[in-house]
């Protein structure tokens, strides 16, 4: 069939596992009106959509797949006619052959023809997975669109939203009770992230709205491993250190990468894994008001594993087990959560709440101080206030837990911050802030400490790093 010129054109036969297309069952076969969809991870992921149509496959990319609900519309690419053969492929087309990767049959079924011309098309698919009326429409030259015209039968779809807020904990010094009424998860020592999949894409939303994707670039082929699976989930994205422990000094050198080459080039040297704990829209349908377990329940259900993401285990009852667990392990804390409990978006709540071995503070840095020896002149410790009635608390100062390489790029970023006076009011102590450069108080940190002290101020406090998810205004004291 000339038609398949170019689908032959394209392969080496004997390379790949595709059909020749050489087989003449084009003519008993004609006018079945059957359709496929192959989810095909190819280098970039997309869905082939292919009728049947005068004997061959007529055939489309999606890269993002058919639209499930009626406000999205899809850009689909045209390309070449298939043979009939190609119907129910599925293999692995080899790396370096065109096409090479997956190929998945997602869907197959047959269509009802309502419209068929050079520029549009109407069907309505009688498949598995897609049942449907659809509309696709040329725009210019092999661009079409392809549209949903019908709602889904069990009730409208709802596209993934742009942004859920997370949930937050509330800090506790004991395990809340009753035990049997509270479910347990390991507290994850890293960053926040909500993640939006849709049609295999990842978006990856820190805890203060910002799109920090580029940054984790080992973190796209979850996306893609749910696959047409529209999804919300929410989790923490963490480092590791030599020992395999979460380590949010290794992340740091993570957080802040804004540049793809260099976050290429760091997901290789201190690769990190995002920790799903939570699912808060699956499959066009949100999940927020469904109890804590069920939405565990469902987020099992998605088998979430691979090279750069888990699912960590959760524990029904057994709080005080899971606690020295953790610690034993070396693992942060432990996160309650009450069974039974709605996903509270944006909101701190007391349905979760947070127990921790280290005890840790977020706070403004509102200036420096020379080091010693070798740093002499240089920074070598942090000033450090949190937010008061009136402004800024002075809470301490902060000399250990810094590398060289990290005190290096504080100074660099304080450097255009400098002020003549303190932005704290009231007064200080001078055997602490003498010699002191003062700052605007903007950049925020987290340090680990033993104890409030009598006078509000930390005790012992060791440098964790900066927290680029934080403003000065969320900084909240914990008791
Ligand atoms: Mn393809």
């Amino acid at each position: 069939m000339p038609e398949l010129d170019t689908y032959r054109s394209k392969r080496h036969a004997g390379r790949t596992p595709e059909p020749t297309g050489s087989r003449r069952r084009a003519r008993r076969e004609a006018g079945e009106n059957r359709f496929v969809v192959q989810e095909h991870h190819a280098r970039a992921l997309h869905w082939d959509f292919r009728l049947e149509h005068d004997g061959v496959l007529v055939s489309w990319a999606v890269p993002k797949g058919l639209p499930m609900d009626r406000r999205t519309n899809r850009l689909a690419k045209q390309t070449e006619d298939h043979p009939l053969e190609y119907l129910d492929f599925e293999g692995d087309i080899p790396a370096g052959e065109y096409g090479g990767g997956k190929v998945i049959l997602w869907d197959t079924g047959r269509y009802d023809l309502e419209k068929w011309s050079d520029d549009e098309v109407k069907v309505v698919l009688h498949g598995q997975r897609v049942d449907g009326r659809y509309v696709l429409f040329r725009t210019k030259d092999d661009q079409w669109m392809v549209h949903r015209m019908d709602e889904p039968a069990d009730g409208p779809f709802e596209p993934v939203p742009d942004l859920v807020r997370p949930m937050l904990a509330t800090a506790g010094d004991t395990l809340p009770g009753p035990d049997d009424q509270w479910g347990y998860e390991f507290k994850w020592d890293g960053v926040r992230a909500v993640a939006y999949v849709d049609g295999g894409r990842l978006r990856l939303v820190s805890r203060n709205d910002r799109d920090v994707t580029v940054s984790y670039p080992e973190l796209r082929a979850m996306g893609e491993a749910l696959g047409s699976r529209p999804a919300v989930l929410d989790g923490e994205i963490v480092a590791f250190d030599d020992a395999n422990r979460p380590s949010f000094g290794a992340l740091q050198e993570r957080m802040h990468v804004v540049d793809a080459g260099r976050a290429r080039r760091l997901s290789q040297k201190t690769p990190v894994a995002y920790l799903a704990f939570d699912v808060l829209h699956l499959d066009g349908r949100p999940t927020l008001s469904l109890p804590y377990q069920e939405r565990r329940a469902l987020l099992e259900s998605l088998s979430l594993a691979g090279d750069h993401w888990q699912t960590p285990p959760w524990f029904r009852g057994g709080g005080s087990g899971v606690l020295e667990a953790a610690a034993r392990t070396g693992l942060e804390g432990v996160m309650a959560k009450r069974l039974g409990s709605t996903y509270q978006p944006g909101r701190r709540s007391g349905d979760w709440v947070k127990v921790k071995h280290l005890r840790t503070q977020e706070a403004v840095v509102v200036g420096w101080t020379p080091g010693q020896g070798r740093r002499q002149g240089h920074l070598g410790a942090l000033l450090l206030a949190v937010p008061d009635t009136d402004g800024l608390r002075y809470v301490g100062k902060v000399g250990t837990g810094f590398s060289d390489a990290v005190l290096e790029d504080l100074a660099t970023r304080l450097a255009p911050l400098v002020r003549a006076d303190p932005a704290v009011p009231g007064s200080l102590p001078q055997t602490q802030v003498s010699g002191a450069t003062w700052v605007e108080p903007v950049l925020v940190g987290e340090v680990a400490f033993g104890e409030w002290t009598r006078d509000g101020r930390l005790r012992h406090p060791r440098w964790r790093g900066l927290r680029p998810d934080k403003t000065p205004d969320e900084v909240a004291v914990e008791g």
